[in-house]
């Protein structure tokens, strides 16, 4: 059976952290599908499109690393595409917390679901989005926390 894992999340914008936890994950699936989920209620800085054309244009050599977007639950998406992992990056214990809650009911809502949790690389652990988005927005320079496919954009 081919293992497709779902890495679903904001990604406004992807960071060297969210890359390496795809790096490290690739030689566990056939195929692992980085998820932007359209319904999150964060103000969101870049639009779903220029999300996804960055993702795209970072795993451009990777064949195994497709993009998408999506909208309603995860667990749903996860169906469609007929994907049995869900992959989700652990920084901190506040990240343990929140992810143990929505794997949970992640399982609740589909059993056949694993959710795969990969640690943060200890360098890249103090990257968030929101952080990015800040020196983003008041013109810094953001090339030391995301790959610079997406640094060139
Ligand atoms: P969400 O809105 O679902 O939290 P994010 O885009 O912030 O979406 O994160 C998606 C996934 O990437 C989550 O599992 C999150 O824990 C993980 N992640 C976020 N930042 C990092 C990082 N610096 N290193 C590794 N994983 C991370």
């Amino acid at each position: 059976m081919t293992k497709i894992a779902i890495f679903p999340g904001s990604f406004d914008p992807f960071t060297l952290g969210h890359y390496d936890i795809i790096l490290r994950a690739m030689p566990f699936f056939d195929e692992i599908i980085i998820a932007i989920g359209e319904n999150s209620s964060k103000n969101a800085l870049f639009s779903v499109e220029k999300r996804l054309l960055m993702i795209e244009k970072t795993f451009a050599q990777y064949p195994k690393v497709k993009t998408e977007s999506y909208q309603g639950l995860t667990v749903d998406f996860c169906r469609q595409k007929k994907a049995h992992y869900l992959l989700r990056g652990l920084r901190t214990t506040a990240d343990f917390e929140y992810e143990r809650s929505i794997a949970h009911s992640n399982k609740t809502l589909f059993p056949e679901l694993e959710t795969v949790f990969l640690l943060t690389a200890p360098e890249y652990s103090f990257i968030t989005s929101t952080i990015v988005r800040e020196i983003y927005k008041n013109k810094g320079d953001i090339s030391g926390f995301v790959p610079k496919a997406i640094s060139d954009f």
